[in-house]
């Protein structure tokens, strides 16, 4: 039982307050960006622990986001696999349809705290950037969005969204054109303007603060659950999960848990298999390595440049991981593992199928994983971050999976 007590003070100790876990962490950035990154973090250090801050956090969370959102017992799933029920916390109901808002909402009410009139932010897929112009909008903010120019062809929808919301889309045109152009970028941007606006990062990555801010700001989802959890049932669940890209949702998920007697696992996307650029599983085949100004794991080449990565949910291609994650891996703390595209699309059917809901394909993967733990245990209890709703995915699964025809579900109707 020590592994737990170990965490009793772990959120007042770690990051250290040069933002590092362990040897993961801290922040390598340009002598020009150095002076934005310090008002931000004695910002966020002076406001965000203020009762008024958080008072207003909460109103906000509460009127405008729909928080809390409910934990859910998914019992006709569960039932297909044996006796251990499967439980989600169900973020896809937060505003916006996923849990990216959570943090955004929070940057954003730092921002007008500290006076600032503009976010500024890069985005791959979309999601981000769709999450701060509502924040931006919220809060009467300019919004100023970076986005590779082959991004902006593939991901439309989120493109006229982000518009609509009153964002200003900065096409970037150097390099391949997609998110690693995009952060540079914003980056440069951000140098530039920092005395008008505040740099919001995507997910709990990037140099300190942000993997600290965006951390502190996910875990509403792990505090509510673990009150819910304890409400519907009279005990802690066995075990919680949640997928793992840059690191937000699950983290958000696991730092309340930390020091419960549960067992934590961060699902990362095993892609097509593991051959190199099959996959984004920085875990499982990553090794120490510094990517955009912080150290963690990396998918690397032996130069030390990022490899390419692939997966089927467009929000978990990234070749690095939260520099957290890294640290509570080497502690033993959280289990890392896998799902592959064809274990999470499976999971997409069955929770659309026989509980009514659309996953998102990225939290698909940690469901995925949730029935590979049902199969296994047979009895207990695993609760799923189900980081967001499918309706964003549901074009790119009919062109390519159908209606899941393949994964023939009629075979589980007794
Ligand atoms: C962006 C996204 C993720 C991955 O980001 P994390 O920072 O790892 O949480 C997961 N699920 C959904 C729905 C997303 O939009």
């Amino acid at each position: 039982m020590n592994k737990y007590k170990d965490f009793d003070n772990y959120l007042k100790e770690f990051p250290t307050p040069d933002g590092r876990f362990g040897e993961y962490g801290g922040s390598y950035i340009a002598p020009e960006l150095q002076a934005a990154f310090a008002e931000a973090d004695n910002a966020y250090e002076a406001i965000c622990h203020s009762a008024q801050f958080i008072n207003e956090l909460r109103r906000i969370r509460k009127e405008f986001q729909g928080r809390p959102t409910p934990v859910y017992h998914c019992e006709r799933l569960s039932k297909l696999f044996g006796n251990c029920q499967i439980y989600l916390k169900r973020e896809d109901l937060n505003h916006t349809g996923a849990h990216k808002l959570n943090h955004c909402m929070g940057e954003g009410l730092l921002a007008k705290y500290m006076g600032k009139k503009k976010l500024i932010a890069e985005t791959g897929a979309g999601q981000h950037g769709v999450a701060l112009a509502t924040a931006a909008a919220y809060f009467n903010l300019e919004c100023d969005i970076y986005m590779g120019e082959v991004d902006i062809a593939k991901q439309h929808p989120n493109v006229i969204r982000m518009k609509m919301l009153g964002a200003n889309v900065i096409p970037v045109s150097a390099g391949l054109k997609t998110l690693k152009e995009a952060v540079d970028a914003a980056f440069e941007a951000y140098a530039k303007e920092y005395k008008d606006a505040i740099y919001c990062i995507g997910s709990a990555l990037g140099p300190h603060p942000f993997p600290k801010m965006v951390r502190d700001f996910q875990s509403v989802i792990g505090i509510e659950a673990r009150e819910q959890f304890l409400d519907m049932t009279g005990i802690m669940p066995d075990a919680i999960c949640a997928c793992v890209g840059g690191g937000s949702n699950s983290l958000g998920m696991f730092t309340p848990f930390l020091a419960d007697p549960v067992e934590i696992y961060g699902i990362e996307p095993l892609g097509r298999g593991s051959a190199v650029g099959d996959h984004a599983a920085t875990m499982q085949y990553g090794t120490k390595g510094r990517i955009h100004g912080f150290d963690t794991y990396v998918l690397q080449d032996e130069n030390g440049e990022p490899s390419p990565v692939y997966s089927v949910a467009s929000g978990l291609d990234y070749p690095g991981v939260g520099p957290e994650h890294a640290y509570l891996r080497d502690m033993g703390r959280v289990h890392y593992e896998t799902a592959s595209d064809d274990e999470a699309m499976e999971a997409f059917f069955l929770l659309s199928r026989f509980e009514g809901i659309i996953p998102a394909i990225e939290s698909s993967h940690a469901l995925a994983y949730a029935i590979k733990y049902a199969k296994e245990h047979k009895s207990g209890s695993i609760l799923v971050c189900l980081s967001g709703r499918g309706d964003k995915d549901i074009d790119y699964v009919y062109e390519n999976y159908g209606c899941g025809e393949k994964y023939n579900l009629d075979k589980y109707l007794k």
